[in-house]
């Protein structure tokens, strides 16, 4: 095991000044015990830590970095910008521009509004939904994470289904009275809510493909079939792309669904989502994200129209250089190399843990995949829940001892990047077999 006490010593500097010692529960590792590396850099698939150990990286800080850490383009157009100034509260072309780019990719867009997280964009999404209809009710599935707004946290996904916790203290009854959990994947459900309180639903937020609780894709005909529901209630659809949004195709996973040959070519048949939340890759590891849909709908947003919305920072113009370099980045060449590396290192996954007998089942989303230590299939939060947690404990420490830091959870995605080259592979390939053997060992 490599030495770790430069982390630690820092670990418990950080605890005397911050709660928990991190500033994202997740971070924590308390859902698998032991000391958080402290990252001192990276670059391209490899994390270094204070300590001085490499580790090939496979969180990609959940998402963002999808063309590999400091990769030089979207170095270059930080320095450069950082060079001209760092926000200036009023527009700048770098907004305009990154907008440009996030409405030509996923065609249903007309226009964005940029925020600063993935939490403000599907608050916004959703008070917009709520302000346009008028109506107050929201619909969300098990297992689903958007964020920690007050009325998405009831039963989430990510550091919420890490912690086990149903819900978080401090979320008034009334906000939560207004939000109706349903399973994931189940458009019976669905019907039911909306034949007993479809008047009073403003919307159906839904991840687009779930990562959240480990990747769980929508079953054939769900997106589908939320489309047609919400429709006929006058309800809209908020399709949570903050994840999946220019990370499973060049244009999210709508792209992914309804391309040429998918699922729903041309579209989806009773139309698209209303509004579509992005975050993650489209800031390139800064803190960029955006909400968008149809102008009409858009047009109720302040300062034409009575749903307020704002920020000091939103469409900072050094997140926004860095989110558009790395959209740039991101060409069909780069996802036939998301694919290609996912499948080598989830099929190796899957492969040393049936050699070994550890019960589990690989899902996909694009290049997004996780490893459920369940017997499968998982297709709803219930489901992942059943994992056997202690075995992802000691194969997550095995691997890291191996050099390959994977998510520090059970119930999130392992994420790739252009950068994930063959040293990279091949050092992930060479830390599984022994990986799975310690998640044998319990
Ligand atoms: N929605 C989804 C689908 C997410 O995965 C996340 C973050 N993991 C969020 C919203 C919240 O984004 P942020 O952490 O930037 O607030």
């Amino acid at each position: 095991m490599s030495d770790t006490s430069q982390s630690a010593a820092l670990f418990e500097r950080a605890r005397a000044v911050t709660p928990g010692g991190v500033n994202s529960p997740v971070r924590a590792f308390r859902g698998v015990g032991g000391t958080p590396r402290f990252v001192a850099s990276a670059k391209g698939a490899w994390l270094t830590d204070v300590d001085g150990t490499r580790y090939v990286d496979l969180i990609s800080s959940w998402g963002p970095m999808i063309l590999g850490h400091a990769h030089p383009d979207v170095l270059d157009a930080v320095a450069q910008t950082a060079s001209r100034g760092f926000s200036f509260g009023t527009p700048s072309e770098n907004e305009v521009a990154l907008a440009e780019e996030i409405v030509a990719r996923v065609e249903p867009l007309e226009q964005v509004r940029l925020v600063s997280s993935g939490t403000e964009a599907t608050m916004s999404a959703l008070r917009l939904a709520r302000g346009a209809t008028g109506r107050s009710a929201v619909v969300k599935f098990a297992g689903c994470y958007h964020g920690h707004v007050d009325a998405l946290l009831a039963h989430a996904g990510s550091g919420v289904a890490t912690f086990a916790l149903p819900d978080s203290a401090g979320v008034p009854a009334s906000a939560a009275g207004e939000t109706i959990v349903l399973p994931y994947n189940d458009l019976a459900a669905v019907e039911a809510a909306f034949a007993e309180r479809g008047e009073e639903i403003a919307a159906v937020i839904t991840e687009a493909a779930a990562g959240n609780m480990g990747v769980v894709p929508p079953a054939p005909g769900f997106t589908e079939g939320l489309r047609r529901i919400t429709a006929a209630h006058g309800a809209l659809l908020i399709s949570d792309e903050v994840m999946t949004g220019f990370r499973c195709s060049p244009s999210g996973w709508y792209g992914h669904e309804t391309r040429a040959g998918g699922e729903h070519p041309g579209g989806y048949p009773s139309g698209a989502p209303d509004l579509f939340t992005f975050g993650k890759v489209m800031g390139g590891g800064f803190p960029a994200a955006a909400f968008g849909g149809r102008a009409d709908l858009m047009a109720h947003l302040a300062p034409d129209g009575p749903v307020y919305q704002a920020g000091t920072l939103s469409g900072n113009p050094v997140a926004t250089a860095a989110g558009l370099a790395t959209l740039r980045g991101c060409t069909p060449s780069l996802y036939d190399h998301l694919a290609e590396v996912s499948q080598t290192i989830g099929a190796a996954a899957s492969d040393a843990l049936t050699q070994a007998g550890v019960p589990h089942t690989l899902q996909r989303a694009s290049s997004m995949f996780s490893v459920f230590f369940t017997d499968g299939p998982v297709e709803r939060y219930s489901d992942a829940q059943g994992q056997d947690t202690a075995a992802f404990g000691r194969f997550f420490h095995a691997m890291l001892d191996a050099g390959v830091h994977l998510p520090p959870s059970a119930y999130e995605s392992w994420f790739v990047s252009g950068a994930h080259d063959d040293e990279a592979v091949e050092t992930v390939l060479a830390a599984l077999p022994g990986a799975a053997r310690a998640a044998a060992a319990g």
